[in-house]
């Protein structure tokens, strides 16, 4: 079939490995004028790993391999662990952290040279009978048998197919970036989530030397003073490494992420048009599971197009596995309930459980919202 995908983002580009494996012709419209090279860095979660590898994209020797996840209190307590590495022998994918340069660079690495078009906005999607037509900002008309919208959160294709406006905010920022100034914690497998009434502060080796940092923040910063100010004050009761952090911060280094929210209806498209990752189902960054779900989402859709008989009975059984899959997810990200200090019963229990049981409950929060590790079937 001929297909145009819209975005050469995380779930785009995934999606055009696997159809491009199964003898598709497919054509990834992109509206940057180049690879992109922001976004700090995704942690992919051994269900984004097993989807990437299913699409035929090894993942294993990128970013940095996280073996323990610790919690701790803003006074530097922990009070619970998880032993990353039992995911990876229970699934045989690791959790690493990827800077998101380096991951697309991947994705894009087996692709045909001129299978990503970029330079090209798509403005607007068209439908009918059974194939999809895409229109660009410069008036160009493109026809394909498959049209998907990868085109993430504020989605042209998500507006054309379901006539709904941007997603709502829920009040959530995040701050991200990657630092080469803390050596001591990039060489390592440890990974860090620093929660207290100020907000959570994240720390992930990220591979090469870097470190991924966050601030999660219920609020926005106050409008007229400098972020960095605001954010050294917001968490100067934090203990190391929090405040080494942001001694070496500057305010070049902080950007704004608003928590996006979208309602996932049970279709996401019709005739030969669909949506992926973020344009389907954009919800915030707490689960760290957003480009999981879009690598998901890339390994389900292409799986729905080599075993249903029609393009549109493909479609709209992916839009189905996978609405109820990406809800569970959406809703317990939307929560922020990672964000909030634990009561303290929930750190207690945290105390008592151990890593093993605690990664266990972890897997099963992952295996919830997995396509991939549960083998789904339209
Ligand atoms: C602060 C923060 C931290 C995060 N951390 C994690 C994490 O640790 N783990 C995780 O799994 N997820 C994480 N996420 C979520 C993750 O980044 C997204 O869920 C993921 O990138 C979605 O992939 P996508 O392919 O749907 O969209 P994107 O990666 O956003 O790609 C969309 C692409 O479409 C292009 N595009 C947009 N409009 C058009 C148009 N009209 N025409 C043509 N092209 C267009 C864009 O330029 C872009 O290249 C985080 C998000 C944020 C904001």
């Amino acid at each position: 079939m001929d297909i145009l995908i819209v975005g050469a983002g995380v779930g785009g580009l995934a999606l055009a490995n696997g159809l491009v494996a199964d003898g598709h012709h497919v054509r990834v419209l992109e509206r940057a004028d180049a690879p992109r090279t922001d976004g700090a860095a995704v942690t992919i979660f051994s269900n984004g790993a097993a989807a990437a590898a299913g699409l035929g994209v090894s993942l294993d020797d990128l970013g940095g391999a996280i073996d323990t996840l610790g919690f701790f209190d803003a006074g530097g307590h922990a009070f619970a662990h998880a032993d990353l590495t039992l995911l990876r022998r229970w699934t045989g994918y690791r959790v690493a952290t990827i800077p998101r340069a380096t991951l697309l660079q991947r994705l894009a690495a087996g692709l045909p040279a001129d299978a990503v078009d970029y330079g090209r906005q798509v403005r607007t999607v068209e439908t009918a009978g059974s194939g999809a037509a895409v229109v660009t900002a410069d008036g160009v008309r493109e026809e394909a048998a498959l049209v998907v919208g990868a085109d993430g959160v504020r989605s042209a294709v998500r507006r054309a197919l379901l006539g709904s406006a941007d997603p709502s905010y829920n009040g959530w920022v995040s701050w991200q970036g990657l630092t080469a100034t803390m050596p001591e914690l990039a060489a390592g497998a440890y990974a860090r989530c620093i929660v207290g009434d100020a907000g959570l502060c994240g720390l992930m080796p990220a591979g090469g030397g870097l470190v991924q940092w966050w601030f999660d923040v219920d609020g926005p910063a106050p409008a007229g003073r400098p972020v960095i100010g605001w954010l050294r004050e917001r968490f100067r009761s934090y203990a190391d490494p929090v405040r080494k952090l942001l001694d070496v911060l500057t305010e070049a280094d902080v950007h704004a992420f608003r928590h996006a929210v979208h309602p996932i209806p049970d279709r996401w498209g019709t005739d030969g048009a669909t949506l992926l990752g973020d344009a389907a189902h954009a919800f915030p960054p707490s689960q760290a599971q957003g480009a999981n779900q879009a690598l998901e989402d890339a390994w389900m859709l292409r799986r729905a197009l080599s075993s249903a008989s029609t393009v549109s009975d493909a479609l709209r059984g992916y839009e189905r596995v996978r609405a109820r899959r990406v809800r569970r997810i959406s809703s317990l990200a939307a929560s922020e309930i990672t964000n909030r200090p634990p009561a303290p019963a929930a750190r207690l229990a945290g105390r008592l459980m151990g890593p093993s049981l605690f990664t266990r409950l972890q897997l099963m929060t992952i295996r919830r919202c997995s396509s991939v590790l549960n083998g789904d079937r339209i």
